[in-house]
């Protein structure tokens, strides 16, 4: 639920802004959209004024409440913008159902994208370009989730674990590469026990590694079978059940191990994701702080982009495979170790996808 809300807040400022476009685009009133567009400035600086770490929230609750209201004195105009402020309204009230029944808003936006063009059908000897923005509203209601990691419109993204003591999990991803060996001895050393997400093809090539990550006490989850960062967004239903399974049987056969957990490719997940993971009682597993080790060399900058997102029950993801990488994942750890933090791999039990 508390995912819905501090989502919500992004999915009617895309409405507004659409409405805005529109508007301007228009014939009538100018005043219209500057009125908006000022509204949301002052909206943003009474969010930011609040100073609570909820800005989001509260921007959230102030523009539902002033967009309900227009949206109902726009209802009952006679100009094309009652459409939209129709449309908004049923999203409203769809919302709230969906909220209240499944905490989700999955079958909502699905549901959305499905009617988005028999709207544009009905608009069209009306205003094609009112049409034209339902439809383009339903698309961005998708590839917003879908593209942005830990969106969790579409479906629960773990992104943290509940606990009282300082402990973090450590998730190293796309491996297990050459450097596995020294890694795992590397983790030996430090006494930490991690998570590695693995590449199905990847860990075709050495077994052994995968047995032995398994062997010196980390676990392994499905990292997919051939990581295709630069589609899986877009991926088919079958594909994406493939990508998932195909990783499965590799590290059942490999290592005797059933993952239960999934990290998507670069964490992007459309709407044929989330369905796959349940069906095979899999969960997906974002993350709290990410150094963007894949691309930036230096061990410090990395730790820097860490370090303001490490709270207890944190999710770290790290990379192996880089010329680097053993040096980032040294660093992170000694540095959060001597911030009294510890490693450890999570129970599903404690695993959260709310926001705190
Ligand atoms: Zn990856």
């Amino acid at each position: 639920m508390n995912a819905l809300r501090h989502h919500y807040g992004v999915a009617t400022w895309v409405v507004l802004t659409v409405t805005c476009y529109f508007t301007a685009i228009l014939w009538w009133p100018l005043a219209l959209p500057a009125a908006i567009l000022a509204l949301q400035i002052e909206i943003i600086i009474a969010g930011l004024s609040l100073g609570s770490g909820n800005n989001l929230r509260a921007q959230s609750v102030i523009l539902m409440f002033l967009l309900i209201a227009a949206s109902v004195y726009f209802a009952t105009t006679t100009t094309w913008v009652r459409y939209a402020a129709w449309q908004f309204l049923a999203l409203v009230a769809l919302n709230a159902i969906a909220g209240v029944i499944i905490g989700r808003i999955r079958i909502l936006i699905l549901g959305f994208a499905a009617v988005a063009p028999i709207a544009l059908v009905l608009l069209w000897p009306h205003s094609v370009l009112a049409g034209i923005g339902i439809l383009a509203l339903s698309h961005m209601l998708i590839l917003y989730p879908t593209l942005r990691p830990n969106a969790q419109w579409l479906g629960p993204v773990f992104t943290h674990f509940e606990t009282d003591k300082r402990e973090l999990w450590l998730t190293i991803d796309d491996g297990p590469n050459a450097d596995t060996p020294a890694l795992l001895d590397l983790l030996d050393r430090l006494g930490v026990k991690a998570t590695f997400f693995v590449i199905g093809i990847i860990g075709e090539r050495r077994p052994d590694f995968v047995r032995e990550i398994v062997a010196r006490g980390h676990s392994v989850g499905n990292h997919s079978q051939t990581h295709p960062s630069a589609w899986f967004w877009c991926a088919p239903p079958a594909r994406v059940r493939s990508e998932i399974d195909d990783c499965n049987r590799t590290l059942a056969t490999l290592a005797n191990v059933a993952p239960r957990w999934f990290r998507a490719p670069v964490g992007m997940k459309n709407p044929f994701v989330h369905p796959a993971l349940a069906r095979r009682g899999m969960r997906l597993i974002g993350w709290t702080a990410r150094g963007f080790d894949a691309v930036m060399h230096d061990a410090d900058q990395v730790l820097e982009r860490i370090l303001p997102h490490v709270k207890p029950g944190a999710i770290i993801v790290l990379h192996q495979g880089r010329e680097h990488s053993l040096r980032v994942i040294e660093r992170v750890v000694v540095a959060l170790q001597e911030r009294g933090y510890s490693f450890v791999i999570p129970d599903d039990a404690v695993l959260r996808n709310t926001n705190r």
